[in-house]
């Protein structure tokens, strides 16, 4: 068996009490930098990826009764891990749990579909609304926990309801209204339920090579904005509708502040898109986290809006907190500001 000395003495009679409930289904020490499409991050202690409901089920009954404290890792897409790791234990939804099923105007699919795969087999049926989605590198339990899209979209647009485990082992479910989804905003990041499927409705065009189409722009259009040979976590901050209207969405504003290329460490502002911070190759959550800073300070500065982080920071004691706190948190001391306050012009990005 994997090391699991470490490992806070709570958790270390769990993992192996888990890997006799689920054999084959956890993974000690793991490497999050491995894991994380930024590839950042330290050793994760625990991590567990469920394949069926009964899986799940005995698992929840499992963390409830011992009181063991867990997060839900996706794809990591929008999930900056520390330097220093996980101890708490980590549920990981992938393609172990990826049924999806497709009648009449109706999809059924499972928290682990990998959200472009979801966008071509909705696609391929003749339903069209999911065209957005189609170049987001996530699952969709991350995707709908974040109410994720693009196209000024939101997944949650074509949610009819969708299926969680509380932590105390119920299914629960929430039609629409009920998920309280907003702009990049669900009721799922306000509590500790894991979203395990959702039903979707679509319309029904039966324009498949039409729907291809309008994918293949959407993909095109995609790979000429953004970088995608450096592992990156997509758009860094939320647009702040107050500051859109006057002056331009996030990376318009990050640019014309020129902080466009930017380097610390091994972290940089990518010179492609300035929403996009880059690893090139060596760097640490917390270069990251002292770029997302100096951004915020700057653009603060510059315009007196401030821009929240949509990607989030994962503390090794399981708390997730939108990455531009933790950054605060670290580097408190304004970063310098190299002009004064002034206006200008923004140009349109993303
Ligand atoms: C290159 C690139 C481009 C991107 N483009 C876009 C874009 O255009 N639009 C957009 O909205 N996003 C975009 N993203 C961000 C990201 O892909 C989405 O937010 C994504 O769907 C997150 O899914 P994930 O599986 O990676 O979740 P993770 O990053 O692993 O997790 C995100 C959050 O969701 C929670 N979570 C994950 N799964 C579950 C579950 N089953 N139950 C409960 N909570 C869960 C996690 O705890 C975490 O808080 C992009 C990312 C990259 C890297």
């Amino acid at each position: 068996m994997e090391q699991i000395g470490n490992a806070r003495p709570d958790l270390r009679s769990a993992i192996a009490a888990l890997q006799a409930l689920m054999p084959g289904a956890v993974y000690t020490d793991v490497d999050l930098s491995a894991l994380s499409r930024w590839r950042v991050g330290g050793i994760a202690d625990c991590i567990v990826a469920p394949r069926t409901l009964d899986e799940i089920r005995t698992l929840m009954r499992f963390v409830g009764d011992a009181e063991i404290p867990y997060v839900v890792i996706g794809s990591s897409s929008n999930l900056m891990f520390a330097d220093e790791g996980l101890r708490v234990l980590g549920i990981h939804f992938g393609a172990e749990f990826s049924q999806l099923r497709i009648e009449g105007n109706t999809v059924w699919s499972q928290a682990g579909v990998w959200v472009p795969e979801f966008a071509r087999q909705v696609a391929r049926a003749g339903l069209t609304g999911a065209e957005h989605v189609c170049g987001i590198p996530g699952t969709l339990g991350g995707l709908i926990y974040m109410n994720g899209g693009s196209q000024r979209k939101g997944i949650g647009d074509n949610i009819a309801e969708v299926t969680t485990i509380t932590p105390s082992g119920d299914i629960q479910r929430y039609d629409q209204t009920s998920c309280s989804f907003a702009y990049r905003a669900s009721r799922f990041q306000a509590s500790n339920d894991i979203i395990l499927e959702a039903r979707f409705q679509f319309d029904h065009s039966g324009e498949a090579d039409a729907i291809r189409r309008s994918m293949l722009s959407i993909l095109r259009q995609r790979r000429e904005k953004f970088p995608r040979k450096l592992p990156n976590c997509g758009s860094v901050f939320v647009s702040n509708p107050a500051m859109y209207d006057e002056y331009g969405p996030p990376g318009a504003v990050i640019e014309q502040c020129g902080l466009k290329g930017v380097v610390h460490g091994g972290a940089q502002i990518s010179p492609l898109h300035a929403n996009f911070i880059v690893n090139n190759g060596r760097a640490t959550a917390s270069d990251l986290l002292y770029l997302i800073h100096k951004v915020r300070d700057t653009v603060r500065a510059r315009t007196g809006y401030d821009m929240p982080a949509e990607v989030r920071y994962l503390t090794p004691e399981g708390e997730l907190t939108p990455a531009h706190l933790k950054a605060e948190q670290l580097f408190r001391q304004p970063a310098p500001v190299t002009a004064p306050a002034n206006r200008f012009d923004a140009a349109s990005s993303r």
